[in-house]
């Protein structure tokens, strides 16, 4: 079951936000419904009435609805489709606890499980028709004025750079507001180097620093990336295939981790890889001219996030720009303020 969802990276139309699925993402998803999927909702269902949740509901509830509402709301948001669930007993993708590689060969389970999708495309959209009615009733109508501003313009502090795995989405971890992140998802949360040619993430990095101005570029990898086991599997980039030529911008990575890492399992290499990862991304940003400048003035600043989903933990850290400076040319970057949640 795959299905890809492209909208608009403008921080005040993330799908998450307008149909409550925590399935969606901001530019591409590829949605994979597994048992995965059904665990973390559980999870987040279990800690809907918990102060810790990691929806951050009190945040949400203060902002935009009231307490009786949120409860109502987190029933619509959280229930799981029929039709989700059909799949993900079809599917059986966590039955080895790996994430299906992208690369992974069409076999007769998936062209049963697209067949199955396709004879259920009602029952997929009648629901997700009805969490847009939720959140039109419970946020949008609730919040006028607010949504109101937000038509006029967007005046986003963060730009966010995730991965288009369709559990990693940072509207729905980090709980973003319509309105509070520009973001863009690619597979592997890759930033490109300044100099090679135009991509979508290039543009969006130019309009959201120099249009939107910005004030934190937020670099989120996760656990159990298929982009970054794409990467670490390949022998060599085949030149038809769209996945290697993009994953291909983390090779550095990929270097230092089998410089460091090579004896170890392939997937903790691969867990090592999606950290190094985002410490390259992180490095190319200040690569580009104009945020370099920026970072240095002190109107920017970059960090990353390393989400593991397994254990559901989040961790964050900042670039640090006058200790990068003092590093060799090729030493990577400086960091500060680790913070692990
Ligand atoms: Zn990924």
């Amino acid at each position: 079951f795959l299905r890809l969802c492209w909208s608009n990276a403008a921080s005040t139309s993330t799908p998450s936000s307008l149909s409550q699925n925590e399935c969606s993402s901001d530019a591409l998803s590829l949605v994979v419904p597994d048992s995965n999927y059904l665990m973390a909702s559980s999870i987040f269902h279990d800690l809907s009435s918990s102060s810790t949740s990691l929806l951050n509901l009190q945040t949400r509830q203060s902002i935009f609805v009231s307490k009786d509402k949120v409860k109502d709301f987190e029933k619509t948001q959280l229930r799981i489709p029929v039709s989700f669930r059909k799949k993900a007993v079809n599917l059986q993708m966590m039955a080895s606890g790996k994430t299906p590689g992208l690369t992974q060969e069409a076999n007769d389970r998936t062209y049963e499980a697209t067949t199955d999708n396709f004879n259920n495309n009602t029952d997929v959209f009648d629901d997700i028709k009805q969490r847009f009615l939720a959140f039109k009733k419970l946020k949008y109508m609730d919040n006028l004025e607010h949504y109101k501003k937000l038509a006029d313009a967007q005046a986003p502090k963060f730009l966010v750079i995730a991965c288009a795995d369709s559990r990693v989405c940072p509207s729905a971890v980090l709980g973003f507001q319509p309105g509070e992140a520009f973001t863009v998802r690619n597979i592997a949360n890759l930033v490109p180097p300044y100099e090679s040619g135009p991509t979508e993430t290039k543009a969006a990095l130019q309009f959201s620093v120099n249009a939107l101005e910005v004030e934190n570029i937020l670099v989120i990898g996760h656990s159990r990336c298929g982009g970054i086991q794409a990467l670490m599997g390949m022998e060599e980039v085949d030149s038809r295939s769209f996945i290697h030529n993009w994953v291909i911008v983390g090779k550095k990575a990929k270097e230092s981790t089998k410089a460091v890492a090579s004896n170890l399992h392939f997937d903790h290499q691969c867990q090592h890889c999606e950290k190094t990862s985002i410490n390259h991304s992180l490095e190319r940003l200040l690569g580009y001219p104009w945020i370099e400048e920026k970072v240095r003035k002190g109107s920017l600043s970059l960090h990353g996030g390393y989400y593991d989903f397994v254990n559901c933990t989040f961790e964050k850290w900042t670039v640090d720009y006058e200790g990068s400076r003092c590093k060799k040319e090729g030493s990577g970057i400086a960091v500060k303020n680790l913070s692990v949640w």
